[in-house]
């Protein structure tokens, strides 16, 4: 099942949850009232509820919404879609996590999966412009597969991993290098006001059993920019939920971004970083495309 947030492109309204099927996007709320399903009727269907307030059998829930006729639905071009959770309570981000990558930026290779956060105030959806090029003379490009929790997970060991695991997205962990760079913690870099995309939907884990073997790359007006496969995470995704787990207890709705690859703006040769007006697309096997537009915005 694919989850998206979205607003009727004719009203400036909150975010509210939808189903995605067939091009079509439908309202979760509309679904839940016409089901009038107690199983169904536990769902909240506000995206800041939504994945706060996840049935602990969440399964249940998806296998119910699946069997429901969908009705009027609106079209994709109707719509705009918004970062797939719109205020997730952590984003925790894994640095250096693709060998060809640490290499290129001339880390040391990681002993320990590298944590460092945005905030919810930096997430956009899919077709948002980039902001943030008013802050940096360094903004850069870095698609990532992000891992949305489904349950709280404390202390979970590698081989439950996956039983905490809601879905999947795709993110641009978008970094202003100068910011980053000119201290040791790297956030003032990786948390710019909307800066960071998120979607375009989440793919439940019911259809996407194994994320470890999906092609990622990213485009610059076109120019394939990276390449890779998640075959290639120094940590596993099983990994980084126990390790995070272990010292954070992890929430519903939290969202992981877990490593780019090589082919950074800011490791080409010349240096290939964003400019106003750049086109930028990412693709992952089965997620989509998460498509966006840089401008200076102040
Ligand atoms: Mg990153």
């Amino acid at each position: 099942m694919k989850f998206v947030t979205y607003r009727l492109k004719t009203e400036e309204r909150p975010y509210q949850m939808g189903i995605l099927n067939d091009e079509m996007v439908y309202d979760l709320a509309a679904l839940i009232t016409e089901a009038n399903d107690p199983c169904l009727n536990a769902l909240n269907s506000h995206p800041d509820y939504f994945y706060r307030t996840l049935p602990a059998d969440f399964q249940a829930v998806e296998e119910k919404l699946t069997t429901l006729q969908l009705g009027d639905g609106f079209l994709l071009s109707e719509v705009k879609l918004g970062p797939v959770v719109t205020a997730p309570e952590k984003i925790i981000c894994i640095g250096t996590n693709y060998k060809d990558h640490v290499i290129e930026m001339g880390h040391e290779m990681p002993l320990y999966p590298v944590l460092f956060s945005k905030f919810s105030n930096a997430l956009i959806g899919t077709e948002d412009v980039i902001e943030g090029r008013g802050k940096t003379e360094a903004l850069d490009y870095e698609v990532e597969l992000a891992v949305v929790i489904g349950k709280q997970a404390t202390e979970v060991t590698e081989a439950d991993a996956f039983d905490y695991v809601l879905g999947y997205t795709i993110a641009n962990d978008t970094s202003a290098r100068d910011l980053q760079k000119r201290t040791p913690q790297w956030l003032q870099g990786k948390s710019l006001d909307r800066s960071t995309p998120v979607g375009p939907y989440l793919l439940t884990k019911a259809e996407l059993p194994d994320p470890g073997m999906l092609n990622i790359q990213s485009f610059v007006n076109g120019e394939l920019r990276q390449t890779s496969n998640t075959n290639q995470l120094i940590f596993s995704i099983a990994h980084l939920i126990a390790f995070i787990s272990d010292l954070i207890t992890l929430a519903p709705g939290d969202i992981i971004l877990t490593g780019t690859p090589a082919g950074v703006g800011f490791a080409r040769t010349p240096k290939a970083l964003l400019k106003d007006g750049d086109r930028v697309q990412m693709t992952i096997d089965q997620l989509g495309e998460l498509n966006n537009t840089v401008k200076r915005s102040r």
